[in-house]
C-alpha cells in the first residue's frame, strides 16, 4: 500500500519555481494586514456567558495526522472549526502529541482519538538511523530521543494504537475508542487499520 517504501529516489525541490514561498517578513506583513479588519475572538469567559443557543460545543475528537503539506486533515475529513482538535507532526505519530492530548483531554474529555498516517510519507522514506547518526555527531552522548520514522506503514499505525492502549495515563474508555487509519494519497480514502 505504501508506494513510498519503494521509491527511494526522489528529489525535494528547494529551488525557485512558479510558486513563490513567502519570507518570514512577508508573513508578518500578512498578519498586520489581516489585523486591520480583524474581529476580536471571544475569550473563554465571554463564550461561557453567551446564551445557550449561541454556545459552541467543545471538540470531542482528537486527531493526529502528518504535517506534510499535501495532507490537510481538515480537508480530508471535511472539518469545520469546532469539529475536532487536530495535532500534526511528522507521520502523525501519537508519541509526539501524547502530552498535548493528555493535557487537553483533562479539560475536553475526548470521546475519540483518530490516528491518521498516509501513503508515501517522508517518515517511511527517510530513515531514523541516518538522523540519529547526524545528531550523535552534533551532540555526542545526547539524551535519547524518539524519532518518527518507520519501516512499515501499517505497522506504524498499529504501534501507535498500542502506544495509546498500553499507557496507564489514558482513560480506559478513550483508549478503547482510539482508532488508526491510513490515508491513501491516490484515492483520497481513509482505511481503518485497527
Ligand atoms: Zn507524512
Amino acid at each position: 500500500m505504501d508506494d513510498g517504501q519503494n521509491s527511494k529516489l526522489f528529489k525535494l525541490n528547494d529551488q525557485a519555481t512558479t510558486y513563490k514561498r513567502p519570507t518570514l517578513q512577508e508573513l508578518l506583513e500578512r498578519n498586520a494586514q489581516r489585523a486591520q479588519t480583524f474581529k476580536p475572538i471571544l475569550t473563554f469567559n465571554e463564550m461561557s456567558n453567551l446564551p445557550l443557543e449561541k454556545q459552541l460545543p467543545m471538540p470531542k475528537i482528537f486527531i493526529v495526522s502528518c504535517d506534510d503539506p499535501r495532507i490537510i486533515a481538515s480537508d480530508l475529513l471535511g472539518l469545520k472549526q469546532w469539529d475536532a482538535v487536530v495535532a500534526t507532526g511528522v507521520a502523525g505519530r501519537i508519541a509526539h502529541q501524547f502530552e498535548n492530548m493528555l493535557f487537553l483531554d483533562h479539560f475536553l474529555h475526548f470521546e475519540d482519538i483518530m490516528i491518521i498516517h498516509h501513503t508515501n510519507c517522508s517518515a517511511g522514506i527517510f530513515k531514523n538511523d541516518e538522523i540519529y547518526r547526524a545528531l550523535e555527531e552534533r551532540a555526542p552522548g545526547h539524551p535519547s530521543i524518539r524519532l518518527p520514522g518507520f519501516e512499515d506503514l501499517e505497522q506504524s499505525v498499529r504501534d501507535d494504537i498500542e502506544f495509546v492502549k498500553s499507557s496507564p495515563l489514558v482513560r480506559k474508555e478513550l483508549a478503547d475508542r482510539t482508532t488508526g487509519y491510513i490515508y491513501d494519497i491516490h484515492t483520497g480514502k481513509l482505511s481503518l487499520v485497527i
